[in-house]
């Protein structure tokens, strides 16, 4: 009776049930891994074009699953969004992040202006106690809003949604900004930039992929840029690989860079050891 919906009758196949096997033992796994540290952040710095310095890191989640190894975001935030508990580990990720940021300051390996980057969904923006849980946590670790740095997908967003504008000015209220993530992948850009109190974007790797050889792809990425530039936005391209990309974007005037020509995604020792080589 399972295969059936009202729209219209499912042809059973065992590969379903195969599937919906997998999906059940993820969200058991994913329930139990909150309880036991398998989460982690993986740092990836933002870098300055003008001295190739670290001014910032983005944390990526990776998942350590027993018996499974190490897990991508890609293969299990779907399920952890859908069953409702990627607001906890969002919580979690937070208080990780800011514990490393807060050991980093006190060992002088950053210094007030490094800002760190977590990743939300759409739904902590739904949550009326999100902005709260924010406030609670830096307090908690006793350091100001203004090391935090809050990306959410473009296409998640939606500027006519009230909760959404609700959190978005209690945290700028607050000094917690906001990025607009995977910029000029979606197709409300524009309205976005100027509708919602939001402080810059990330210009997505799409954009980049093939600006060192083709053209067009030069002036679409240059016309992104001016239209950041006239809601006086901040702005970071990411998925920077190449040494070609790297110069073409510092002709064009960026100033703030991500990607694997600067550094991969690594965990917090890893990017400890990042900062004391001071890149
Ligand atoms: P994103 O926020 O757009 O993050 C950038 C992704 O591109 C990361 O993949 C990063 O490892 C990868 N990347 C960075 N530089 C380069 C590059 O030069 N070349 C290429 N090919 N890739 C690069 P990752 O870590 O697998 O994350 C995938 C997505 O999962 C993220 O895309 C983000 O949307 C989501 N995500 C990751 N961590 C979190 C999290 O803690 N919370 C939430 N809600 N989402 C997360
Ligand atoms: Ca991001
Ligand atoms: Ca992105
Ligand atoms: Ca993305």
């Amino acid at each position: 009776a399972k295969c059936l919906s009202t729209e219209k009758v499912v042809e059973f196949e065992p590969f379903m049930l195969f599937e919906r096997r997998e999906k059940a033992e993820m969200l058991a796994d994913l329930r139990q891994a909150l309880g036991t540290d398998q989460f982690f952040p993986a740092y990836q710095a933002v870098i300055s074009l003008a001295d190739e310095s670290i001014v910032g890191a983005e944390a990526l989640v990776r998942w350590q699953r027993t018996g499974h190894g190490l897990v991508r975001p890609d293969q299990f935030l779907p399920t952890a969004e859908e069953s409702g508990m990627i607001g906890e580990l969002t919580e979690y990720l937070l208080d990780r992040v800011l514990y490393d940021v807060k050991t980093w300051r006190a060992a002088k390996l950053i210094d007030d202006t490094f800002k760190v980057h977590l990743n939300v969904t759409s739904r902590e923006l739904h949550d009326l106690r999100f902005a709260d849980a924010v406030r609670t946590a830096l307090r908690h670790h006793d350091l100001p809003a203004t090391v935090l740095v809050l990306e959410i997908t473009e296409n998640r967003l939606m500027s006519g949604d009230n909760l959404h504008r609700y959190t978005l000015l209690a945290l700028r209220k607050m000094g917690v900004e906001v990025f607009i993530d995977d910029f000029g992948t979606g197709y409300s850009s524009i309205s976005y930039l100027r509708q919602l109190p939001v402080a810059g974007a990330k210009i997505d790797k799409s954009l980049v992929d093939d600006i060192a050889v083709d053209p067009t792809q030069e002036s679409f990425l240059r016309a992104i840029s001016d239209l950041i530039a006239a809601c006086e936005l901040k702005c970071i391209v990411e998925g920077v690989e190449t040494i070609e990309q790297s110069a073409k974007l510092k002709a064009m005037g960026f100033t703030m860079v991500q990607g694997f020509h600067y550094a991969r995604p690594v965990d917090t020792s890893g990017f400890s050891e990042l900062l004391l080589q001071g890149r």
